[in-house]
């Protein structure tokens, strides 16, 4: 029984549409990009018909709508968090990985919540607020305990103005009971990628170890949900299946959310292959996907799902981010380390090679330069705006009204705690400009006192 095996995902839809679909001709993809631009997302059948598109030309009509609808939507914010990686030791075997557990070239390691803490302290000398803490699967029965521990450890650290204000979880799945625990320890989003929801080459690409199971892996966003923690994250790791089939399944598992809790996931990541020391497939991964590609998949996704964030990492070029921004991707990390303890001491153990390899403030430097807002904000999670409550709150304009003044106050206090000279100017010149962007007289005289305040001494103010 196939659906037994692959859950709510239906391979036989979605094989159906890749054997027997041809290209849309100009006047189909005019009409689907029209419905998109009303921005309540689109049907399954129009990003089917999207993702069949071949003409660059048309790929490049998607681009620009995607670009109109992440401006109406999100402006021009992009919110910054830090990976932080506690652990690399692992039991599964996923090929595509340097943590799998037949790797032997790397050294294994587990910080202690002194390590721990260290890492943190570094991220926040940075002026990160935001973290994302990620581990192999490899801590056996004490795993939940050690996470607890370490996020009490994460929220304790405190240096002048500094304080990490939300963790982000990116660990392997859990029962009910489990993520319970881990939404009493204050989790921000839990994020769990599919890697591929294609089974056959999932099976290929998860030989052993409790992720091998396709099913338990692709519900354990349910089990998460069903415990309350309604902010969750999905993803692919593109390069593995063909990257319409993994679009076509993510908005699947999507609507399979909505239907089953009545709210879709908060953010979707999007990471491509990177090459992995003793990771074949990373080097020559079975699908990879080229950069016009990626753009359109950004482009598709953006188009298909408006109010869902989107997160790129590291793992990308400086280049490559530049244009995914422009197409609709609003968190990016910023200055990463793979590595547990990466950020104290050297960088070998790391998970995967980055594209990426500037500071914080180089990249605040760089996306501020292109009249973007970086943004450490953490209001609405700790307003207990998530789940569907934000998406009441995700209309074209509400997000500019409690999202822009919430960038431009996290960036204020970026930029006089941490910033360099250089990106303080480029900095203040952007918060002048975008000032105007707020769609409210009233919100923006709040939001200039809020600015003089930080610059007396205040901290920590949001809507
Ligand atoms: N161990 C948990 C898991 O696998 O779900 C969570 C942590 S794992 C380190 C985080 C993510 O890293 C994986 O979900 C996978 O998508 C990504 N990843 C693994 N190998 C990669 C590679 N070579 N290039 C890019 N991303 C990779
Ligand atoms: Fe382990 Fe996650 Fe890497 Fe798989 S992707 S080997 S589960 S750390």
């Amino acid at each position: 029984m196939i659906e037994a095996k692959t859950g709510f995902i239906d391979h036989s839809q979605i094989l159906h549409v890749l054997e027997n679909s041809s290209s849309p001709d100009r006047g189909e993809v005019a009409e689907i990009l029209s419905h998109a631009l009303e921005m309540k997302g689109i049907s399954a059948g129009e990003t089917e018909r999207l993702l069949m598109v071949e003409d660059n030309e048309l790929i490049d009509e998607i681009c620009r709508t995607a670009n109109r609808i992440k401006n109406e939507i999100y402006g021009r914010r992009l919110v910054l968090f830090a990976p932080l990686y506690v652990s690399n030791l692992c039991k599964n075997d996923c090929l595509y990985c340097a943590f799998r557990t037949t790797n032997t070239s790397i050294a294994r390691r587990t910080l202690s919540l002194d390590e721990i803490r260290k890492e943190t302290e570094n991220l926040v000398s940075q002026g990160h607020k935001r973290l994302l803490l990620v581990s192999g699967e490899g801590l056996g029965e004490s795993a939940l305990n050690y996470f607890i521990k370490a996020i009490e450890t994460i929220y304790d650290v405190k240096i002048g103005n500094g304080e990490i204000r939300r963790i982000n979880i990116n660990i392997a799945s859990l029962s009910v009971d489990g993520f319970r625990q881990l939404k009493a320890a204050k989790i921000g989003t839990y994020q769990l990628f599919q890697e591929t929801y294609h089974y056959n080459m999932y099976k290929k690409m998860h030989r052993s170890g409790p992720k091998a199971n396709y099913v338990n892996h692709l519900t354990a966003i349910d089990r998460a949900m069903e415990a309350g923690i309604d902010d969750v994250g999905v993803g692919v790791l593109f390069g593995l299946a063909d990257y319409r089939f993994e679009i076509m399944a993510l908005l699947q598992h999507v609507r399979h959310l909505e239907e089953r809790f009545g709210v879709g996931p908060h953010t979707i990541s999007i990471p491509r292959i990177e090459p992995a020391e003793g990771s074949d497939v990373s080097l020559s991964p079975p699908h990879a996907v080229n950069d016009r590609d990626f753009r359109k998949i950004i482009a598709i996704l953006r188009v298909s799902v408006p109010y869902t964030g989107m997160i790129l990492s590291t793992r990308e070029t400086a280049k490559m981010r530049r244009a995914a921004f422009f197409l609709g991707i609003s968190q990016i990390s910023a200055g990463s380390r793979t590595n547990p303890g990466g950020y104290s001491e050297d960088d070998s153990g790391a998970q995967f090679s980055l594209g990426d390899h500037r500071s914080l403030d180089e990249v605040i430097a760089d996306i501020a330069g292109h009249g973007y807002i970086p943004s450490f904000c953490t209001g609405c999670y700790r307003l207990g705006r998530t789940g569907v409550d934000f998406m009441d709150l995700a209309k074209p304009g509400l997000i500019q009204l409690y999202c822009l003044p919430n960038a431009l106050t996290t960036f204020k206090e970026y930029l006089e705690d941490y910033a360099t000279a250089e990106t303080k100017v480029a900095g203040e010149a952007v918060i002048e400009e975008q000032l105007a962007n707020i769609p409210s007289d009233e919100v923006r005289k709040k939001t200039v006192g809020s600015l003089r305040e930080i610059e007396s001494g205040k901290r920590d103010l949001y809507l």
